[in-house]
């Protein structure tokens, strides 16, 4: 019980010489956070009534709230509440003693910080966060207690402070703020409205500004899954993120053991690739909003995710990098890649048509993820999907070589531009073969991958060579003359090569069981992304090109071959050489590398072959 106190004037006991100046020094960019601060031991005093009721069975069956009170005339701003409330010697306790020096023991850790962002959320500052907006701060308070008296408490914003008793009929804590002439934004109500949503939204117990209930005390995230509809889910996400397009999924996360973790995780509809900059997940501690800006509390892979995680036990007044590195914190992370890797699984297997659309916005992370961590590879891995030229629009990889086992084991033929790869892709399609679409700009670095994860498995791009399933084997090679033994395939290379005079340029003929093509580029698949990797890399420097080396595949089916053919027997090497000219520019076109001097010539080149026909 607490003695009776008339009035009493004392000295807080600190070793910090003048705690204030600093506390609102170093805070001032955050001093917002008073609010949340004071609210939040409101909320605490509600709850220790309501176990102390419990245990002691007071039967108490009071509406709890907290009541924030404005005060324009007076400049002051109130928080009350009708929770345990303090005796005298509580108040000596807890505010004069503990509030005091775990300030200062915080003042202390914040001082040493480099970063003074480190600390998340400033917890632990409490009560004494409002000397960062007002000078003088009062306490009035009724403790629970039969009996009990009522006690003032103020202090002036130095280290002196006065008690006294008072009468007060209602129990519970009403501390007042009497604002600094430059805090008088907090005198307005859509401002502290504003403050309350964005750091109690969720909190437990009812919060009224202006005689209206301003949070919501039952977020979604507190409800169990199967109790929740999906609209129910979408609106919460909106509420979260107002200007948003619906998610494109959700995991609901309630864990007791081995630690407390609460929350919903959407995976947002994202726009562009890399899209992140706008992703952020709010933390909550018991509801209590702490940070929107945790990225150790998830993989980095998966920073797109939004929405909201309540992590009651981490110890949040710790450092970034100290928190990087806990445990507990990593367990999480773990979980949370777990979570997503089962929902993605799931998601594939419930319903394989509805996955596509949501596996071409998320794949890019997909495959990232997998990449960086090989859980979350071993996982997911079999519900990779790729886009295919074949009938099905999208298979998986071992479907892909299953199908195409007789024609090319353990080889994946990919087209990463299908525009400047059509007429690869056309040939393929002709004969049956199956390509896979591999275009975004993460699937370089993923088939790399791939193949060192699959050692026999090789990708090879629709351009990179010519496969043996679609040239014609019965093309008997027939002796063209029979003074130099020549066959046709070495007249055409010698022909082709004599007149292309070109740095780099090798020459091969095939005869291909298509006829429609005449000829086409190959680049060498190994050299190729060797190259791309160091045009990636080499940022600035000369980039190397990527056609230095590069093969024309000349088609001996194709009639334009033996139209050139024709010409040379005439003698006519004027026409024969317009036309090989034109084959090899067509063929680089298609790559879109035709040089600019080249270009020129091949226009003029153009119009007067259309003038021949
Ligand atoms: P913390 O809340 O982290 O313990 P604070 O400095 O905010 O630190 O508060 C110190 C103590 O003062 C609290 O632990 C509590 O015992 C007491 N206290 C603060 N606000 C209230 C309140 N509204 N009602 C009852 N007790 C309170």
């Amino acid at each position: 019980m607490s003695k009776k106190v008339k009035k009493e004037e004392g000295q807080i006991s600190i070793h910090t010489e003048n705690i204030f100046p600093i506390i609102k020094k170093w805070l001032y960019s955050d001093k917002d956070i008073f609010l949340r601060e004071l609210v939040s031991n409101a909320v605490d005093a509600i709850h220790k009534l309501q176990n102390v009721n419990l245990l002691e069975g007071l039967q108490l069956s009071d509406e709890y709230q907290v009541t924030i009170h404005i005060d324009k005339d007076a400049g002051t701003l109130s928080v009350s509440d009708n929770g345990i409330g303090m005796t005298a010697d509580e108040v000596r306790k807890y505010i004069n003693q503990v509030a005091f020096s775990s300030a200062e023991d915080f003042v202390e850790k914040f001082k040493d910080l480099e970063d003074k962002n480190q600390i998340i959320g400033h917890f632990g500052l409490g009560f004494y966060s409002s000397f960062m907006v007002a000078e003088t701060v009062e306490i009035r308070t009724l403790s629970y207690q039969k009996e009990a008296q009522g006690v003032h408490w103020i202090c002036e914003g130095t280290t002196s402070y006065s008690i006294e008793e008072i009468s007060k009929d209602q129990r519970g804590t009403e501390v007042i703020l009497h604002l600094n002439d430059d805090e008088k934004e907090f005198l307005d109500p859509v401002k502290v409205r504003e403050l309350i949503k964005k750091y109690c939204n969720f909190l437990p117990v009812s919060i009224c500004l202006e005689g209206e209930e301003v949070n919501d005390k039952n977020p979604l995230w507190t409800k169990a899954s199967t109790e929740i509809s999906e609209d129910e889910y979408k609106e919460f996400y909106r509420k979260l993120y107002p200007m948003s397009d619906d998610p494109l999924f959700w995991i609901h996360l309630n864990i007791d053991y081995p630690f407390n973790l609460k929350g919903i995780l959407y995976f947002p509809r994202l726009t562009n690739e890399f899209d992140v900059s706008r992703s952020h997940i709010n933390l909550f501690c018991n509801q209590v909003f702490v940070s929107d800006s945790t990225p150790e509390l998830i993989p980095e892979f998966l920073t797109p995710l939004q929405g909201a995680l309540d992590a009651p036990d981490l110890p949040l007044n710790v450092s970034r990098s100290y928190l990087q590195n806990e445990p507990q914190v990593r367990k999480i992370r773990e979980v949370i890649s777990g979570r997503v890797a089962a929902k993605i699984v799931d998601l594939a297997k419930k319903d394989p048509d509805a996955f596509v659309p949501i596996w071409e916005d998320i794949h890019s992370f997909v495959k990232y993820g997998m990449m960086r961590e090989d859980k979350f590879y071993d996982k997911v891995k079999d519900q990779v999907i790729y886009r295919s030229t074949g009938e099905k629009r999208y298979t998986t990889l071992p479907d892909y070589l299953e199908r195409g086992k007789e024609q090319h084991e353990n080889k994946v033929y990919y087209a990463n531009d299908e525009g400047a790869q059509a007429t690869y892709l056309r040939l393929f399609k002709s004969q049956d073969l199956e390509a896979l679409i591999l275009d975004a700009m993460i699937d370089n670095h993923f088939i790399q991958f791939l193949e060192s994860k699959n050692k026999d498995l090789k990708f090879e791009r629709v351009d990179s060579d010519i496969t043996e399933n679609l040239l014609e084997h019965d093309a008997s090679k027939k002796i063209v003359t029979g003074e130099d033994n020549q066959t046709k395939e070495e007249k055409i290379e010698k022909i082709f090569k004599d007149h292309l005079d070109i740095k780099g340029l090798h020459i091969r003929v095939e005869t291909l069981k298509d006829e429609s093509v005449p000829g086409m580029i190959l680049l060498n698949e190994q050299q190729r992304r060797f190259k791309e990797m160091t045009r990636m890399m080499g940022q600035g420097k000369e980039m190397p090109d990527l056609f230095a080396d590069h093969t024309l595949m000349v088609n001996t089916a194709s009639p334009a071959i033996a139209k050139v053919l024709a010409l040379v027997d005439d003698n006519n090497s004027e026409t024969a050489n317009m036309l090989i000219d034109q084959i090899y520019d067509l063929a680089m076109l298609s790559h879109q590398a035709i040089s600019k001097e080249r270009m020129a010539g091949f226009m003029e080149r153009s119009g007067k072959l259309l003038g021949m026909i």
